[in-house]
């Protein structure tokens, strides 16, 4: 990525933190307030260094939230369960419509 302040090839790199990085509206409280996280599920943040400007630039990464990431689990596991609350289904029917060709085939015709 290029410095967009003096247009050089900036240096690659990472930020590591102890705890997930995160920005903060100069109004939001650090401590209450939402964040905008900077650093994904392994703590470190990508960042590009221009020595020469001392900027760097951190592109924002798509981190999911605590929310989000129990609402997927949560929608996943509600697939598989109608997908086996289907098997079981088809399943129940199929065992009714062979025990119903049994009881057909071994009745006697005539009685009724
Ligand atoms: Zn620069």
């Amino acid at each position: 990525m290029d410095c967009p302040f003096c247009g050089k090839e900036m240096k690659e790199g990472r930020i590591p933190a102890n705890q997930q990085l995160k920005w903060y509206d100069n109004t939001v409280d650090t401590v209450m307030g939402e964040g905008v996280p900077l650093s994904g599920r392994f703590r470190t943040a990508e960042a590009y260094y221009c020595p020469d400007c001392r900027q760097i630039i951190l592109p924002v990464p798509e981190v999911e939230s605590v929310l989000e990431m129990m609402e997927r689990k949560l929608s996943a596991v509600g697939g598989k369960l109608e997908a086996a609350q289907k098997q079981w289904e088809t399943r129940k029917s199929q065992t009714k419509e062979q025990k119903k060709k049994k009881d057909f085939g071994s009745k006697d015709p005539w009685e009724l």
